[in-house]
């Protein structure tokens, strides 16, 4: 993997990742861009303890651009988008218009009110490019190209990781207008929280108290068992095993782990990172062929959120990394909406059984 970093107009980082050890990336970026004002803050939920983000300065981001417009295309024609150069394998940037900004403290004072306590929404959110070809998606990539975007994903792991006031890196997908997209160009998201979501922290918590009872870990006795459950398990290589959890929320819900319990992304081993794509690939084009397009029809593409799960810069000795993939969509032309039960008191209520999903993964045919 070769990786160049540069900066676009406005002074974000641009990362470019390429296959090719010698990739020479130097366009600059003519734009007239101004640096954009970071407005971010946190607020901590007193009753829940959540941290919600504020971020009232994005109202104005792009929304649904035509094709011929989009920010994440190359800069082709005389037109300049967020990448300056005129094909690329995989970018990464900042975005513009941030949930979470690292200049935010210059705006937003800290404010520590028992019930009112606020901060500076001091983190980063980064778009990554994982093709120039617009109509494409992650499950039309070739093996190496979706290892160069595993090989992004890590490094800007270690990178956020490493920023002052991080303390959680998020690397995930949304795909389809269903889920919200605004763009349609192929790209996943990077959130470096200044804070640990409280899905991270429940998840530690339980860990915690399973090794506090047992002596062992959460998530490998988790693994051992979904070894020995066939009817929930739909893929599994030598180094990375695919199950449905027995509780799964969503209508179709998979749960990606390597065998081996890391932390992170950074702690993958080559044979593990090598295994990754293909096992990956092959999970993305079952989630297509649940749904077949009608004959004529274009191909289906299957809304989905990707989610990778790493553990915190700190206090997360216990969770284990792993992807959750799942779709909303719950039958041809239907889609699971968070409603009065999900929404209201945050209890899912699902109409797949986590076994029926399982068998109807395994059965998809393979793309
Ligand atoms: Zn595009």
């Amino acid at each position: 993997m070769h990786r160049t970093a540069t900066k676009l107009a406005d002074g974000r980082e641009l990362v470019y990742f390429d296959q090719a050890a010698g990739a020479v990336r130097d366009v600059r970026d003519e734009r007239p861009l101004e640096p954009a004002a970071s407005l971010s803050e946190i607020r901590l939920d007193p009753v829940l303890g959540e941290w919600v983000t504020v971020a009232a300065h994005r109202q104005q981001r792009t929304y649904r651009p035509p094709a011929g417009e989009c920010p994440l295309c190359p800069s082709r024609d005389g037109r300049l988008s967020e990448i300056p150069a005129a094909d690329y394998e995989v970018a990464v940037f900042e975005n513009r218009f941030p949930s979470l900004a690292p200049g935010s403290a210059e705006h937003v004072a800290a404010r520590d009110a028992p019930l009112h306590t606020l901060r500076p929404g001091n983190g980063r959110c980064e778009v990554v490019c994982f093709t120039s070809d617009h109509d494409a998606s992650f499950a039309d990539l070739d093996e190496a190209r979706a290892r160069l975007v595993l090989d992004a994903w890590t490094d800007r792991t270690a990178e956020l990781s490493a920023l002052p006031g991080v303390r959680q890196v998020y690397c995930f997908e949304n795909r389809g207008e269903e889920i919200g997209v605004t763009l349609a160009h192929p790209h996943g998201q990077i959130y470096a929280f200044p804070f640990v979501p409280s899905r991270t922290t429940r998840m530690i918590a339980r860990a915690e108290a399973h090794r506090d009872r047992t002596g062992r870990n959460l998530f490998e006795d988790l693994l051992a068992a979904e070894q020995d459950t066939p009817e929930r398990l739909v893929l599994r290589g030598e180094h990375w095993i695919a199950f449905v959890p027995f509780a799964a929320r969503w209508p179709y819900e998979v749960h990606l782990y390597p065998k081996r319990r890391v932390a992170d992304l950074t702690e993958l081993t080559e044979p593990e990172r090598a295994e990754f794509p293909g096992l990956y690939l092959d999970l993305l084009r079952r989630f297509d062929a649940l749904f077949p397009a009608p004959p004529g029809a274009a191909p289906n593409r299957t809304p989905y959120i990707s989610a990778w799960h790493q553990a915190p810069r700190t206090g997360g000795g216990q969770l284990a990394l792993h992807l959750e993939l799942f779709t909303v969509r719950r039958a041809p032309g239907k889609l699971k909406y968070l409603a009065g039960v999900e929404s209201g008191m945050d209890a899912f209520v699902t109409d797949v059984s986590p076994e029926q999903a399982a068998s109807r993964l395994r059965e998809a045919a393979l793309g």
